[in-house]
Formats: structure tokens, C-alpha cells, sequence
């Protein structure tokens, strides 16, 4: 049976390990904060005690860290994964990161017989420990077949193209939740400026052509003022980065992604971005002084 290295073991990559441990898989896992590390050993898997070792101990390494640093970091930093890769190991980064990025680091496993898989993810720490996640995943079909059923047990994972594919499927899926957001949130005040009670105008179109998943989820929680995690605007902050940086790249006008970007920084300006990013809603209420509470 393949033994599997897992590091980054935060709100996302430790009920994700617990998954793989339930599934009766093998687990070194590591990660800088050793109360996580303690907490996955205690549910039964092995702790590794560097990258390095994790990927000498391992068939497949999964990283599930915050940002292209981070992987950089565990990857290719001292006691990295390169210094412990061999012939055949598959790295699959789970975390949301550059394309760009991945793309590098796939390089770089590549010269040590290795490959890469970008499968990020989107659902949250619940879909996370329900083993529900959306997976994007690009790299070889090969790969992708090796390590397709261990990503069954923590999600419904789909191959979307070659290695950085799966990372810009995530800034698409970004892209369209920040802009989404705002949308529900525009449209919102302005009922309620206009005089029409917001949350009838959410029952009346909610079946329409304008309801979304988004509208489902951030209008309630708009009219409570109900702005805690979920998804944190830092995080979120983080994935416009991104997509900014690889539009910027490819000379490509997004507008309204840059939009949201002032409007995410403005909210962490005032103090509010660990709030979930349905907190958009405050920044529509300041504009136009008025309150979207019921
Ligand atoms: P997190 O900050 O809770 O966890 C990251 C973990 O990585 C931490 O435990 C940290 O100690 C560890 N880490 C950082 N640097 C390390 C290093 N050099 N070596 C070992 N461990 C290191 O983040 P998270 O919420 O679990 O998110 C992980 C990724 O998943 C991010 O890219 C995020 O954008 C993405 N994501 C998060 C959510 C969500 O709802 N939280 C949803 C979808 C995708």
C-alpha cells in the first residue's frame, strides 16, 4: 500500500488528512505548528519531522499551504521535498497558489524524476471534513490516474488540463464568487435606498435568472450581519492577488476583478479581513449610509 506525506495541516489540510487516515491510507504529515502535527498523529498517522523526510517516507506527497511562498518554501527551501524526492513520486498541491508558480516548482520536480499535480480546491472546512471539496486538477492524465481515488476520499475531483490548469480554474471560480458577492450586495442596498425592504426583493428573485449560490449563501447573512468565517476576505485577498498578477502577465483587462481588489483592501483597512467575504455587504452599507440588517 502507498504510504502518503501530507503537509499543512491547517483548517482545510487537517480534517483533509483525517479523510485519508478514515480511508484506511497511511500518513506521514508535517507541518511548522506541531499541535496540528500532534493532533493528525493522535488520529493515527506517523509525524514526519521536516518536508524532506516526509517525501523520503512517502509515494505521494500532498501540501495543503497558504500561498506560492509557503510551497516554495516546502519545496525547494532547506530540507525541502526536492532534497528528499525520488523517481516516480507524485507532489500534489492542494493549496491555492499562482499558476506561475506551479508551473516552476514542476520544473523543478521534474528534474528529479518527479511530477507535479495543481489540485486546488474549493468548499471550505466543511466541505473539507465532509469530504465534499471541488478538486481542479492539472497535470498528466497519467498522474492523474495514480492518485485519482486517495482525492476521492476528500472530494469530487475533475483533470482540467496540463500542470497550472487546476490553479487557474480556482482564480476563475475566484473571479466569479468576488464579483458575484458585490453584485448581490449592489443590489441589496440599492433596495433598500429605494425603499423596498431587501430581503422581500431576495424571496422575489431568488428563483430568477439573478439567484446564485452566492446569493443563497452571503444575502442572509447580509440581513443578520452575520459576517463570521467561511471564507476569510485575507484569503480571498490573497486569490485577487493572483489573478491580478497573472492577467498583468498575459496583458489581459479584468476590471471588474480590479474593482473587488479596492473593495476587499478597503474592508481590511478597517480592520475587517478575517470577517467572510459576504462582509462586501458593510462596504455597500458605509457607501451609501444605510444598513442592510433586518
Ligand atoms: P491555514 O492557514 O489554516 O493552514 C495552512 C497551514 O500551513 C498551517 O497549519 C501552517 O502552519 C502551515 N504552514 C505554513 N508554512 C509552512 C511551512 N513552511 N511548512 C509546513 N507547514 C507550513 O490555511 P487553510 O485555510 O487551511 O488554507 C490552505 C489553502 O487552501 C490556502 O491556499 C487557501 O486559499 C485554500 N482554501 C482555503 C479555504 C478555506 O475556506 N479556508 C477554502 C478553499 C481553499
Amino acid at each position: 500500500m502507498s504510504t502518503i506525506g501530507f503537509i499543512g495541516l491547517g483548517i482545510m489540510g487537517k480534517p483533509m488528512a483525517k479523510n485519508l487516515l478514515a480511508g484506511g491510507l497511511s500518513l506521514v504529515v508535517y507541518d511548522v505548528v506541531s499541535a496540528a502535527v500532534d493532533e493528525v498523529v493522535a488520529a493515527g498517522a506517523t509525524k514526519g519531522t521536516s518536508p524532506k523526510d516526509v517525501a523520503e517516507k512517502s509515494d505521494i506527497v500532498v501540501t495543503m499551504l497558504p500561498n506560492s511562498p509557503h510551497v516554495r518554501e516546502v519545496v525547494c527551501g532547506k530540507n525541502g521535498i526536492l532534497e528528499g524526492t525520488k523517481r516516480g513520486q507524485i507532489v500534489v498541491d492542494m493549496s491555492s497558489i499562482a499558476p506561475l508558480a506551479s508551473r516552476e516548482l514542476g520544473a523543478m520536480l521534474a528534474e528529479k524524476g518527479a511530477e507535479m499535480l495543481d489540485a486546488p480546491v474549493s468548499g471550505g472546512q466543511e466541505k473539507a471534513e465532509k469530504g465534499t471539496l471541488a478538486i481542479m486538477v492539472g497535470g498528466s492524465e497519467a498522474s492523474y490516474e495514480k492518485v485519482k481515488d486517495i482525492l476521492a476520499l476528500m472530494g469530487k475531483s475533475t483533470l482540467v488540463g496540463e500542470l497550472g490548469a487546476g490553479q487557474t480554474t480556482k482564480l476563475v471560480n475566484q473571479t466569479i464568487v468576488a464579483i458575484n458577492i458585490a453584485a448581490v450586495a449592489e443590489g441589496m442596498a440599492f433596495a433598500k435606498k429605494a425603499g423596498v425592504d431587501p430581503e422581500k426583493v431576495f424571496q422575489a428573485i431568488r428563483g430568477g435568472l439573478a439567484g446564485s449560490q452566492c446569493m443563497e449563501d452571503k444575502a442572509p447573512r447580509m440581513f443578520e450581519g452575520r459576517y463570521n468565517p467561511g471564507f476569510r476576505i485575507n484569503l480571498h485577498i490573497k486569490d485577487l492577488t493572483n489573478v491580478l498578477e497573472t492577467s498583468r502577465s498575459l496583458h489581459m483587462s479584468m476590471p471588474l476583478a480590479a474593482q473587488l481588489m479596492e473593495m476587499f483592501q478597503n474592508l481590511a483597512g478597517e480592520g475587517h479581513e478575517t470577517l467572510d467575504h459576504g462582509a462586501l455587504g458593510l462596504f455597500y452599507e458605509k457607501l451609501n449610509s444605510l444598513s442592510l440588517k433586518k
